[in-house]
C-alpha cells in the first residue's frame, strides 16, 4: 500500500531579501529584523510603496539587504529624513530603521516629528550600545553593562541613569502606536512582527506615528557567545517591560 505523504512549506526564504550576503556578526539582531521587516513588507504586499530609512550604525546599509527603496542616513537624522519623503510622497509607506545610540543622538528630530504628527514608522534597535564603534556607551544602556567607555559597568553616579526611549516617546501626542519587542528568542520575534504590522497600520491608516522598540542582541561587543548573548538581553529585560504601551 502507498503512503500519501503530505508535506507543508512552513518557513522560508523572503523573497523580499537580495542576494548580497549580510555583513552582520553571528548572532546579531540587526539580520534577525531586516528577515522580519522583509517578510513584513511581503506578506502586506507593500513592496512597490515601502521605502525605508536607515539609521547611522551596523545597519546603515540595510537598504543593500532588502528589496526595496531605500537610502541610508547622517548620524540622527533618520527620522527626519523619513517625515521629509513622507510629506513628499504621501501614498509610500516609509519608516525609519535606528539603533538606540543614533536615535539618541538626536532626540529632537523624534519629538519634533511625533509633535508634527508625522504619520511614519520608526523601528528602533535597542541592543544597548553603540555597535559600530566598537562598543562604546549609549544613553540606553543598562546599569551594570560594560562598555569600551564604561569597562567597570554603567553606574547612575557615573554614567548617569539609561534613557528608557519607548517610555519617553510614548508620551508624545502624534506617536499614537508604542510598543517594545524583542528579538531574544523565536518568540519574542513572532511577537514583535506583529507589533511592527500594527505600527505600520497605524501610518496607512493615517493615525500618525508607530514606534516600535525592539531589543535586540550585539553578542560582539557584549563579548558574548550567540546564545548567551540572547539569555543577557532577556535579563535586561526584566527592568524594561516588553508589550504594547500605546
Ligand atoms: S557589532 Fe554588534 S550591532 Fe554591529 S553587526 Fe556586530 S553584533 Fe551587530
Amino acid at each position: 500500500m502507498e503512503i500519501e505523504r503530505k508535506t507543508e512549506k512552513v518557513y522560508g526564504y523572503p523573497g523580499l531579501l537580495t542576494d548580497r550576503k549580510e555583513h552582520f556578526c553571528p548572532g546579531c539582531s540587526h539580520g534577525i529584523l531586516s528577515k522580519v521587516i522583509a517578510e513584513i513588507i511581503s506578506e502586506m504586499g507593500l513592496h512597490e510603496r515601502a521605502i525605508g530609512v536607515y539609521g547611522a550604525g551596523c545597519a546603515s546599509i540595510m537598504y543593500e539587504y532588502i528589496g526595496i527603496k531605500g537610502v541610508g542616513a547622517p548620524p540622527g537624522s533618520a527620522v527626519g529624513i523619513a517625515a521629509g519623503i513622507k510629506d513628499a510622497m504621501k501614498d509610500a509607506l516609509v519608516f525609519a530603521y535606528v539603533g538606540d545610540a543614533d536615535i539618541a543622538s538626536d532626540l529632537s528630530v523624534v519629538i519634533g516629528a511625533a509633535m508634527r504628527n508625522d504619520k511614519i514608522t520608526v523601528i528602533c534597535e535597542n541592543n544597548f550600545n553603540m555597535g559600530v564603534s566598537g562598543g562604546a556607551m549609549s544613553p540606553a544602556t543598562p546599569l551594570g553593562i560594560a562598555t569600551t567607555t564604561s569597562p567597570s559597568g554603567r553606574s547612575a553616579a557615573g554614567q548617569g541613569n539609561p534613557l528608557a526611549l519607548s517610555e519617553l516617546v510614548k508620551g508624545t501626542k502624534g506617536v499614537t502606536y508604542c510598543a517594545r519587542g524583542s528579538s531574544h528568542s523565536p518568540g519574542a520575534v513572532r511577537k514583535t512582527k506583529a507589533m511592527i504590522k500594527k505600527a505600520f497600520m497605524e501610518q496607512i491608516f493615517g493615525n500618525g506615528m508607530g514606534f516600535v522598540e525592539v531589543a535586540g542582541m550585539c553578542p560582539t561587543n557584549l563579548n558574548l557567545p550567540p546564545v548567551e548573548a540572547a539569555t543577557k538581553v532577556k535579563e535586561i529585560l526584566e527592568e524594561l517591560p516588553t508589550g504594547e504601551t500605546k
